[in-house]
């Protein structure tokens, strides 16, 4: 690949699949050391030992983002396994779609506390990391992986999309604390790709209309979205990709 990444040291959430999973390959394949943040010990175990076969630095940490002192257990790991890190990549989520009328509290909270809350709790543990590195003169990124849900509405998806509009909300937001120190926040938005996410639908039929959307579609991979995070990050530390919007080309 074309990136450049040597000597940063990256951590990434959601890294057991899909679009972390994918980011934390190409970022070792560009030369970043990688912590891999997720629940499935297994998942992050067989991805560390793929990076590692190919020449890469993985360390694997298992970490439930929905549980403060289990980040700051991870946060801990990974600082004296690599030092602090420089770049930051929230891609853990959650998608729970069911009409609201069912009232789902559990659902609600799940999405709340991983989409939005788990991504605050990791930026308040790697905050330390990235203004080092930034007043050193060095790239310092903190990248959010919201989603197109933030602006594009689907019935039964209002929860999900609130999460996503307050994650786009949130990088905005920090922008304007953080950028002034060389802090650089990032807001992807991607459309549908073709990961994990819709196997945790547990409503037949709205699983059945999301099966059908992505067989309508040439969904993107997880690989274009990660291309899209490596290049953002990447670019010279005075240049922010503030929000990038990447869809399939026939998505609406
Ligand atoms: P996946 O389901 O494949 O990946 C989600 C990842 O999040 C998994 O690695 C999962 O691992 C991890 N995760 C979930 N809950 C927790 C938790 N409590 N603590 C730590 N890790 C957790 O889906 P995607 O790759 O698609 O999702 C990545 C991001 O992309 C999400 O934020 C999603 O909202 C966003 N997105 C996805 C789109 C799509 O069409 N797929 C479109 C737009 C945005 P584990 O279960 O082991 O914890």
């Amino acid at each position: 690949n074309s990136y450049d990444l040597q000597n940063r040291t990256a951590v990434i959430t959601g890294a057991a699949s899909g679009i972390g999973a994918a980011t934390a390959e190409l970022f070792a394949a560009a030369g970043a050391r990688v912590a891999l943040l997720a629940r499935r010990r297994d998942r992050l175990d067989e991805l560390a030992a793929k990076i590692q076969a190919a020449g890469g630095t993985a360390l694997a940490v298992p970490a439930d983002i929905t549980d403060a002192a289990a980040v700051n257990a991870a946060t801990a790991q990974v600082t004296s396994a690599f030092g602090p890190a420089d770049l930051i990549v929230n891609a853990a989520g959650v998608m729970l779609p069911n009409p609201i009328a069912d009232g789902r509290d559990d659902e609600w909270a799940r999405m709340i506390d991983t989409n939005l809350t788990g991504p605050l709790r990791i930026i308040r543990a790697f905050l330390p990391g990235l203004r080092a590195a930034a007043s050193a003169g060095r790239a310092a990124d903190l990248v959010n992986v919201s989603s197109i849900a933030a602006h594009a509405m689907f019935p039964t998806f209002a929860v999900y999309a609130a999460t996503k509009a307050a994650v786009t909300q949130l990088s905005a937001a920090l922008r304007t604390e953080l950028g002034s120190e060389m802090v650089r926040v990032t807001n992807i938005e991607p459309g549908l790709t073709d990961t994990e996410l819709s196997g945790h639908i547990d409503n037949a039929e709205i699983a059945g209309r999301v099966g059908e959307m992505y067989q309508a579609l040439p969904a993107l991979r997880s690989e274009d979205v990660a291309d899209l995070v490596a290049y953002t990050v990447s670019r010279p530390r005075h240049v922010n990709l503030r929000q990038v919007i990447v869809l399939p080309t026939p998505q609406a």
